[in-house]
């Protein structure tokens, strides 16, 4: 149950449920912090099985992209939100535009984007009812497909973690086990390719499997339970959460992880435990960040050359995040925490002076 100590525990400002009978809305949009700006975050649709599980989700979710933009340098918030229902079946205009409408009504602290199971199409619906939407069409301005971004940023924390390690960020040569060849897999092999390294990958979709042997045509395809155990310089986990487990960690080789999956590690103690095994691990929430940054300069007019000059700045502060953890004897993922902790505490404090700077940053534009 949804109660005001989870929300206090978890640090929620607000939780919002919208309801509209006509089409079948059934919709949760969680505000968790908005110290640096309005609340980023896409929506998720997906049949939970209760609706505890839907706020469970929201919750968890909005609470991660505020350290996300946080960590990330963004003068944004963190929030999300979930629609309730089977995207093959309950999505409609009437569902979208209605949807739209609350956004509004919330006048600017929740911004949405496309999350699992949200189109361009939806966005388009949603986008004639509220300003208060990214990852719009490009002809509306929009910032269009932010997987080749989310990959840019990967391969920059990559880089990073071949400059501690190997003391350079060249890839030639380095052999990469890359586990999902989706959206982000597929442009991260690309650029792996052009860089001459090794990729070994796995996924358990046909078509993708194709499409990413025509962007890394030097790659060769493995089987998944095989992936854990490629003697590699980076496992890249690209598909799945959690993928970093008792299970799992005895058996990497690698001497890097770092790839665009959420939630890599299943528990915090895991990030310890690669450590004391010498294994670097790059932060997830900072180096999968790309797809944020390059749809949080959509209201400021996007365009290619600045979203890269964004995306390459996870770089240097997934350097930053290394120096902390070794100074403080703390894993990479409390060190994540600490200074995304440490900014929104920062600004918390000086907010009064500067809220008036910090609304001028997202005027929102018309919506159609
Ligand atoms: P996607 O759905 O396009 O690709 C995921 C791929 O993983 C698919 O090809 C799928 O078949 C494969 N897969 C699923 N289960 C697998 C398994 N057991 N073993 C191997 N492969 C498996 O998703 P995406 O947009 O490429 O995102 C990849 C990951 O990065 C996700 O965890 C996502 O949450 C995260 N992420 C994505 C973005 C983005 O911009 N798309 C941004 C931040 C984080």
């Amino acid at each position: 149950m949804l109660t005001f100590e989870k929300l206090y525990s978890m640090g929620h400002e607000e939780v919002v449920f919208f309801s509209d009978s006509s089409c079948n809305l059934k919709a949760i949009i969680a505000i968790h912090n908005t110290t640096l700006g309005p609340a980023l975050g896409g929506t998720r649709m997906w049949p939970y099985a209760s609706e505890e599980d839907a706020i469970y989700d929201v919750l968890r979710l909005s609470r991660g992209m505020t350290y996300k933009a946080a960590i990330s340098g963004l003068d944004l918030g963190g929030g999300k939100a979930v629609i309730i229902g089977d995207p093959k079946q309950d999505k409609s205009e009437a569902l979208f535009r209605s949807y739209g409408r609350f956004i509004e009504s919330l006048n600017g602290r929740y911004i949405t984007a496309e999350d699992v199971n949200i189109g361009v199409e939806d966005i388009e619906h949603i986008y004639t009812e509220t300003s208060n939407v990214c990852g719009v069409a490009k002809m509306h301005g929009g910032s269009g497909n932010p997987s080749p971004y989310t990959a840019l940023g990967v391969l920059r924390g990559m880089e990073a973690c071949l400059v501690k390690v190997y003391g350079d960020r060249s890839l030639d040569g380095k052999v990469v086990a890359l586990q999902g060849a989706g959206s982000v897999g597929r442009h991260l092999g690309e650029m792996l390719h052009k860089r001459n390294a090794k990729v070994y990958f796995t996924d358990i979709n046909e078509k993708n499997i194709e499409e990413f042997k025509t962007m890394c045509p030097s790659s060769e395809f493995v089987d998944v339970e095989q992936i854990y155990d490629i003697p590699c310089d980076i496992y890249a986990p690209c598909a799945l959460g959690a993928t970093v487990n008792d299970n799992t960690i005895g058996r990497l080789t690698c001497k890097i992880v770092a790839g665009a999956a959420n939630n890599q590690l299943q528990e915090d103690n895991h990030g310890m435990e690669l450590k004391k095994r010498d294994i670097l691990y790059a932060p997830d929430y900072l180096i999968n960040a790309g797809g944020l940054m390059n749809v949080s300069i959509e209201f400021e007019g996007w365009n290619d050359g600045k979203a890269r000059r964004m995306v390459d700045t996870i770089f240097d502060t997934t350097l930053k995040i290394f120096e902390m953890s070794d100074e403080k004897n703390i894993s990479v993922n409390q060190a994540t925490d600490l200074m995304a902790e440490k900014r929104l505490e920062s600004i918390r404090n000086i907010k009064s002076s500067y809220l008036g700077n910090v609304k001028h940053r997202f005027p929102g534009r018309k919506s159609r």
